[in-house]
């Protein structure tokens, strides 16, 4: 099992430290890489439209479209749930691989950094240790778009089938259930390309 982590700019080392505790490897993922080695992949915090920019120039773009299609996990974290939102908030979009509309910098100055307990029952019952950075937050789903958890009223982390993304940042805390959860449906995904059944059932009974 090899998760990539998009190394163009941005947070990489420690979702890489954080997949190596999960007992996976973690593959810096650079401009000129080919992602078609890997199994899943992790778009990190950053800047999103300095990731967007660089993705694009470099044809890293089509080929995470393409792993998005072939049913292999992605997961954005903060500027990566932008990259691959459908919408943004008055910008044109990046992957647009997800039925949702996003807003940047959401939490507005008073609060560019913070941490919160959450409740995220897809996930068990310990809430998690929720760390925002400049964080985004999601204003509209479209319906075939699984909210996972709110930060007051606001949506903070959801799901669309392979693709996973949370307004916060798992890699800067000790709990790694949302690094398990991406390697668990990286396995079901691998799993049915040998023998296919339906698509994108892991729940939590397999973290
Ligand atoms: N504010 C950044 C953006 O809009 C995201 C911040 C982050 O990834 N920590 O791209």
């Amino acid at each position: 099992m090899k998760v990539g982590v998009l190394a163009v700019q941005g947070a990489v080392s420690e979702h890489i430290k954080m997949l190596e505790k999960c007992g996976v490897e973690g593959v810096p993922v650079k401009k000129d890489q080919a992602l078609s080695q890997l199994d899943a992949l992790i778009i990190p915090g950053g800047e999103s439209t300095t990731i967007g920019r660089l993705i694009k120039k470099s044809g890293l773009d089509r080929q995470i479209i393409k792993m998005a299609e072939e049913g292999k996990p992605v997961y954005g974290t903060c500027a990566g749930m932008i990259i691959l939102a459908g919408e943004i908030e008055g910008e044109e979009p990046h992957l647009g691989l997800m039925n949702l509309r996003v807003f940047r910098n959401a939490f507005g100055r008073q609060k560019e950094s913070f941490e919160a307990e959450l409740e995220v029952p897809f996930l068990g019952t310990d809430t998690f240790p929720a760390v925002f950075i400049r964080a985004p937050y999601v204003t509209w789903t479209g319906p075939e778009v699984e909210v996972l958890c709110r930060f007051q009223d606001s949506i903070v982390a959801a799901r669309q089938g392979n693709l996973l993304v949370t307004s916060f940042h798992p890699e800067l805390t000790e709990d790694d259930r949302f690094h398990r959860l991406l390697i668990a449906m990286a396995r079901e995904n691998s799993q049915e390309t040998r023998s296919p059944r339906e698509k994108n059932t892991v729940g939590p009974a397999v973290l």
